[in-house]
């Protein structure tokens, strides 16, 4: 099939199908950026609010780099992944102190941006500066895999080179934007994972998967990801009405997010006694009142999965605790405000409500 031709029918497709977003209907590059950022592992029903939410609160990338971090962070609160809320903003104070507020605008330019990477830096390049540089996502590797019969391991250094290379040799020179959007649009509506729409496809007749009956193996992604199973133990101390919490600072999941005094376990913990070689705990302990722990909350990341057990702790309200200097007395008010891990807001949710 000729690379003109195929471009052209994605193109056509997409002038009939596509979904409406108000992305698709911009050229600025900041609200591309953002679109981006926020879509990142992210389905579009549940990045669409978050994109209203941000473009409504900072109109423009002079607006996110002067807010505060912890109020950037809240408004990502329930996205997951926080360090693109982090680079996010970090990356739009560079954008305003060193590039007078103008993003750079080719995919060199842009690539050299924190928290930009190939796919964003092509998609920005393109949609806001119809630069012909191609998209490669998993809709893009699924779509090609699958017209041209290409069986090589997406996730290995050589299926990415031989897939970026042949989308870019695919892009339309004419209308990159469009190309980029309607072989994403293309991936996500018409060639779908495991239910693609074959009878109605205008690639059909060139298709190698349909003709050969591989669409199912392709593409090959031969890699899996090891989760990595962790177990928190989370002591919710309470005096006079007010919470102990702390904010993360470590390199590790929810940076900068609020949680409570934290013991990370190998296992789920069976008995309060477990921890009877924890010489900070045993000191709050022997001043608190420990009820029941709470059932197990699981949140799922990427990599990790965690499970997480709360127990509360009720200090008299006359004494001096012997508190790590981490945490500090929050009222529910101010816990409300902070920027919390899912997995705590559903804790707080069902047992402070
Ligand atoms: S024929 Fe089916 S598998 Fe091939 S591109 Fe069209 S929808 Fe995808």
């Amino acid at each position: 099939m000729n690379n003109k031709f195929f471009a052209n029918e994605l193109i056509k497709w997409y002038e009939y199908h596509h979904r409406d977003l108000p992305w698709r209907s911009t050229r600025n590059a900041y609200y591309i950026w953002l679109s981006e950022i926020i879509l990142q592992q992210t389905r579009i029903a549940q990045g669409l609010p978050y994109y209203e939410r941000f473009t409504e609160a900072y109109p423009t990338v002079i607006d996110l780099a002067n807010a505060p971090e912890q109020e950037v962070i809240r408004l990502w609160q329930g996205l997951g992944y926080y360090s693109r809320a982090r680079n996010l903003h970090q990356t739009a104070k560079y954008i305003v102190e060193e590039l007078n507020g103008a993003f750079p605008t080719t995919y060199a330019g842009l690539l050299k941006l924190k928290g930009i990477g190939p796919y964003t830096a092509a998609a920005i390049a393109s949609f806001a500066y119809d630069e012909p540089v191609a998209v490669v996502d998993g809709n893009v590797y699924r779509v090609l895999s699958r017209v041209f019969g290409i069986d090589t391991d997406i996730t290995s250094g050589e299926g990415q080179r031989q897939f970026a290379n042949l989308a870019n040799e695919l892009i339309s020179r004419e209308q990159p934007a469009t190309y980029n959007q309607a072989i994403m649009e293309f991936g996500a509506v018409q060639c779908t994972p495991s239910s693609p729409d074959c009878l109605l496809c205008p690639v059909q007749p060139h298709c190698v998967a349909f003709a050969t009956g591989r669409i199912h193996l392709l593409p090959v992604k031969v890699k899996k990801t090891k989760v990595r199973e962790r177990f928190f133990n989370y002591f919710v101390i309470v005096q006079n009405g007010r919470i102990a919490m702390r904010q993360r600072t470590d390199k590790d999941v929810w940076q900068k997010l609020f949680d409570f005094y934290l013991i990370e376990t190998e296992a789920i913990v069976q008995s309060i006694d477990e921890f009877i070689d924890n010489q900070t705990i045993n000191a709050i302990f022997s001043q608190t009142t420990i009820n029941p722990p709470s059932r197990i909350f699981t949140h799922i990341l990427t990599h990790q999965r965690i499970q997480a057990q709360f127990w509360v702790l009720e200090a008299p309200p006359e004494i001096t605790l012997n508190l790590p200097p981490e945490l500090a007395f929050l009222t529910e008010e101010e816990i409300e405000n902070v920027p919390k891990p899912v997995l705590v807001t559903s804790y707080w949710k069902e047992h402070f409500f």
